[in-house]
């Protein structure tokens, strides 16, 4: 079977080119995360999202995103607006560039500094706003919605544009499928959007009923409670960027999902430092949330099951956060010695 995977992946490179990095979106490997397995007797598997052309899982939605603006022949402008905590912003910036579009990307000024140079290097013009709560003209999907009214641009809307779930019912779910021989008991992921966990629950579900589909959700975030009790509670707050909502998005309208965890920092980020040194995978804060949140559902459906989730997007794009000693004294999380 390894010896298999390997001389596909082999071939695929040795025999053929890509037209462009857009043909690149997806096809993700599933890597097995071994002390999360050994610990819970089960198979956990994280998809390799940060492996996409603009590192991250967002790309997969930014490309269905800007397929329909070609589909709906919305020629009268070549600018993409949208409100982003950073990596769908960078995930448009990357297909928008190589499909011939420009972005101008709106982001809370508390993003970290490393996506805001990225998307500055990439060609994207930034706008920051303050944090401000989802009804407030400032908070950056309004102001992304109103530069793009202003400049009769493309909104592309992401927490509420169903494109960005159809990207996975479409490619990530069936991936996952086949990735697993259909073997699959569990998913689990967080939410910012929701279309990554939505487009799983679509695909997934309509393979296999009984697959079990929960939320992992970080502290100041109001998925568990909505989840678990149906309406929407955010309490505290967390250092993780990209996932946590309040809002009923239009991705998770309607659905109801399996189950949902509470994750706090602290156990996101022992993973990520544990996974840096022993498995040689460099992720940020939300794959870190994501893999609790498969231990947990791991323990809760019993030994010897298959749980897959999600591998976002590399620790470097938070690195003044979670390798720097005083910013987490700050926010009382501790770190290992080799820091
Ligand atoms: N992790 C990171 C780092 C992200 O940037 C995002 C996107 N906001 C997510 C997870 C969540 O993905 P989704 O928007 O599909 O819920």
């Amino acid at each position: 079977m390894l010896l298999k995977n390997l001389r596909i992946r082999m071939d695929r490179n040795i025999n053929f080119f890509s037209e462009s990095i857009i043909d690149e979106v997806g096809n993700t490997p599933l890597i097995k995360l071994k002390k999360a397995s050994e610990i819970t007797q089960c198979n956990i598997l994280g998809k390799a999202e940060f492996l996409n052309p603009g590192q991250s899982v967002k790309d997969r939605a930014a490309l269905y995103i800007i397929k329909d603006l070609k589909l709906e022949k919305n020629l009268n402008s070549k600018i993409i607006v949208e409100g982003t905590g950073g990596n769908t912003g960078i995930g448009l910036t990357v297909i928008g560039s190589a499909m011939g579009y420009k972005t101008i990307i709106v982001m809370p000024n508390d993003q970290s500094k490393e996506k805001i140079d990225l998307l500055k290097q990439l060609g994207a013009k930034v706008v920051l706003t303050e944090k401000a709560p989802f009804t407030d003209p400032k908070n950056y999907i309004q102001l992304s919605k109103k530069i793009a009214e202003e400049k009769n641009a493309n909104w592309s809307n992401q927490f509420d544009n169903l494109a960005n779930r159809r990207a996975h019912l479409e490619t990530t779910s069936n991936e996952i499928w086949e990735q697993t021989q259909g073997k699959l008991d569990g998913f689990i992921c967080s939410i910012g959007t929701g279309g990554t966990l939505a487009g799983n629950f679509l695909g997934l579900k309509h393979k296999n009923k009984n697959i079990k589909v929960f939320c992992a959700d970080p502290y100041g975030s109001g998925m568990y409670s909505y989840i678990r009790k149906g309406s929407s509670k955010a309490a505290y707050s967390s250092i993780t960027e990209g996932i946590g909502q309040s809002r009923i998005t239009k991705n998770i309208e309607n659905i109801e999902f399996d189950g949902a965890f509470k994750i706090s920092d602290q156990s996101a980020l022992n993973i990520v430092y544990d996974l840096i040194r022993e498995e040689g995978l460099f992720l940020g804060p939300s794959s870190g949330i994501n893999i609790a949140g498969a231990i947990k559902l791991a323990n809760h459906l019993g030994p010897n099951k298959t749980i897959v989730t999600i591998l976002c997007d590399y620790a470097s794009r938070y690195s003044n956060k979670i390798f720097n000693k005083e910013y987490l004294d700050s926010k009382g999380l501790t770190y290992p010695n080799w820091l």
